[in-house]
C-alpha cells in the first residue's frame, strides 16, 4: 500500500479513498461478503481499493445499454451472433468492471417488453444470426425476465445456440435452484433426424480464482450440469489474483475435475479504476505457454476485447507494439472486415484508434497493461 502514497501520486491515501467512494459504487451479496472475509483473492476483487483512484481508462468501454439498431439492450458486432442484455444490474460489482461506475447508475435497469419484442423481430429478420448471447449485468438475477426472453428466442428457427453469461452463481449460489436448472434445460433440443437443426443452451460462468469454487457454488453449477447444460468457465486475468502459473493451474484443474469446460481467459479491459488489475497482454500468453504441458487438450482461449470484437491470441503469437501519447499499445490486424462491422453494429464509423487496411480489414490498437509494481506509483 506504500506505493499509493508515493509522492508521484501527489495525493494521500485518504484523499484517494474518498475519490473512489465518490466515483464508484460498492455492492456485495451475503454469500460473497462471507467468502471475502476468508479469501484475500476474493476480497481484492470486491472491496474498493485506493488504487481505483489512479487516473486511467475509459468509463464506458462499450456503450452502456448496448443500443444497436435503436433497440435498447441489443448489441451486434458479428455476423452470426446477437447479444441481449435483458437485465443490466449485478448482485455485486467486480472492481475491475465498469459496472461500478456511479455515472452509469442512472441507466435503465432492464429491457422493456417493447425492447424485447423489437430485439426478437430484429433477430428473426436475419437468418445469418445463429447464436444469441444473453448477458448483463446478470440475467440470472431476474429468472422470470430470463424465461420470458428464452421463450421468445428459442422458437426462432435459425437460432442454434443460446448462451447465458453469468457470475451470479458465485454471488448467490442458493438462487440456482433445481427449478431454475430445469427451466433453463427446457431450451435444449436435440433433433436426432436432422442434428444440424438442434438447439443448445449453455452457461458461461465467470470465476477468477479457485477460492470462488466453494461447496455451494460447485453444487449450484452441478445442478445445471446434471440437467444436461454445458457450463463453460471464463476467467479475467487479474494482477495479484490469478496471474501466476500456480493460481491458474489450480483453477484450470478444478474446472476440469468439477465439470466446467475452460472457455475464455480475458485480458482485463482498460476501464476506469482498473489499472492496478491489468497485467501485460504478454503475461497471459506466457501463462498459457507454461500451462500447456499440464492442461492436456483443454485450455482457455486467450482474448482481449475491443469495441469491434474479440482478438484471439495463443502462445507463440508475436505482439506488435506502438507508442501512442506515451502509452504502449498492441497493434493488430483483425479478422473483421470494416464493412461488416459497420453493417452489423449499425455504426457509421469505426471506434477511435481503429483503421482499415488495404484489404478492408480493421486494424486496432489496444492499450496494454504492465507487470511491474512501480506502475502503481
Ligand atoms: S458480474 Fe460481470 S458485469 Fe457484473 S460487475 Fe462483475 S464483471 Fe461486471
Amino acid at each position: 500500500m506504500n506505493n499509493v502514497t508515493n509522492e508521484k501520486v501527489h495525493r494521500t491515501e485518504r484523499e484517494m479513498v474518498l475519490d473512489v467512494i465518490g466515483k464508484f459504487r460498492t455492492k456485495m451479496s451475503p454469500a460473497l461478503s462471507r467468502l471475502a472475509k476468508q479469501s484475500d483473492p476474493v476480497a481484492k476483487q470486491f472491496i474498493p481499493s485506493p488504487y481505483e483512484a489512479l487516473d486511467f481508462g475509459t468509463e464506458k468501454p462499450f456503450e452502456e445499454g448496448k443500443n444497436n439498431h435503436g433497440i435498447y439492450g441489443l448489441e451486434r458486432v458479428y455476423e452470426d451472433r446477437a447479444v441481449l442484455t435483458p437485465y443490466f444490474e449485478c448482485s455485486a460489482y467486480c472492481r475491475y468492471c465498469f459496472k461500478k461506475s456511479r455515472t452509469l447508475a442512472g441507466s435503465a435497469k432492464r429491457m422493456s417488453d417493447e425492447d424485447i419484442d423489437k430485439a426478437i423481430r430484429f433477430i428473426e429478420s436475419d437468418s445469418r444470426i445463429r447464436t444469441v448471447l444473453i448477458t448483463g449485468g446478470d440475467p440470472l438475477v431476474d429468472p422470470r425476465l430470463l424465461e420470458k426472453v428464452l421463450d421468445k428466442v428459442f422458437p426462432i428457427p435459425h437460432i442454434r445456440n443460446i448462451r447465458i453469461g453469468t457470475r451470479n452463481i458465485l454471488f448467490s449460489p442458493e438462487k440456482v435452484t433445481p427449478d431454475l436448472a430445469k427451466m433453463i434445460a427446457r431450451y435444449q433440443q436435440i433433433d436426432y433426424d436432422e442434428p444440424r437443426k438442434s438447439k443448445n443452451i449453455s452457461i458461461g460462468l465467470s470465476l477468477n480464482h479457485v477460492d470462488e469454487l466453494t461447496p455451494e457454488v460447485v453444487r449450484a453449477y452441478q445442478r445445471l450440469i446434471r440437467e444436461g447444460i454445458t457450463v463453460r468457465g471464463q476467467v479475467v486475468l487479474l494482477k495479484g489474483i490469478n496471474d501466476s502459473v500456480s493460481a491458474m493451474r489450480e483453477l484450470l484443474e478444478t474446472f476440469l475435475c468439477t465439470g466446467i469446460v475452460p472457455y475464455y481467459l480475458f485480458h482485463c479491459m482498460p476501464v476506469v479504476g482498473a489499472k492496478h488489475f491489468r497485467t501485460s497482454v504478454q503475461k497471459g500468453l506466457d501463462l498459457l505457454q507454461e500451462l500447456s504441458p499440464y492442461s492436456g487438450t483443454t485450455t482457455f482461449q486467450y482474448v482481449y476485447v475491443t469495441p469491434i470484437g474479440k482478438h484471439r491470441i495463443a502462445p507463440g503469437h508475436q505482439l506488435e507494439y506502438v507508442k501512442i501519447d506515451g502509452s504502449r499499445y498492441i497493434r493488430s490486424t483483425t479478422p473483421y472486415k470494416a464493412a461488416d462491422f459497420l453493417e452489423f453494429s449499425d455504426n457509421r464509423e469505426l471506434p477511435p484508434l481503429h483503421g482499415i487496411n488495404e484489404e478492408g480489414y480493421i486494424t486496432s490498437h489496444y492499450l496494454d497493461g504492465h507487470d511491474e509494481e512501480e506502475i502503481l506509483a
